[in-house]
């Protein structure tokens, strides 16, 4: 394994199939995905102004965050539904 450069990441499950990860070690604290977040889920965190999941169940996987991210931080991800 090969250790990530303050590649800190958090992600959320987005129903069956997707999920939401944030690569908030790439984080420039524009503040343009707390802006226009329709569901208020992001927040800036209080020491380092990073980007954070305050409110992850919140999100409804809209993929504005994505689009509008300068630094690429937010990836959604299609997954194949596990089970039956
Ligand atoms: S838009 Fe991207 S770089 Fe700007 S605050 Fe949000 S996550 Fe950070
Ligand atoms: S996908 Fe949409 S609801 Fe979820 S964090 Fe991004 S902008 Fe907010």
């Amino acid at each position: 394994m090969v250790a990530s450069r303050e590649a800190v990441t958090q992600e959320i499950q987005i129903g069956p199939t997707r999920r939401l990860v944030v690569t908030s070690g790439w984080c420039k604290s524009c503040g343009i995905c707390m802006e226009i977040c329709p569901q208020d889920v992001l927040e800036a965190e209080k020491v380092t102004g990073k980007v954070i999941l305050a409110a992850g169940e919140a999100c409804t996987g809209c993929g504005l965050c994505e689009l509008f991210c300068p630094d690429y931080v937010f990836t959604i991800q299609e997954e194949e539904a596990v089970g039956a």
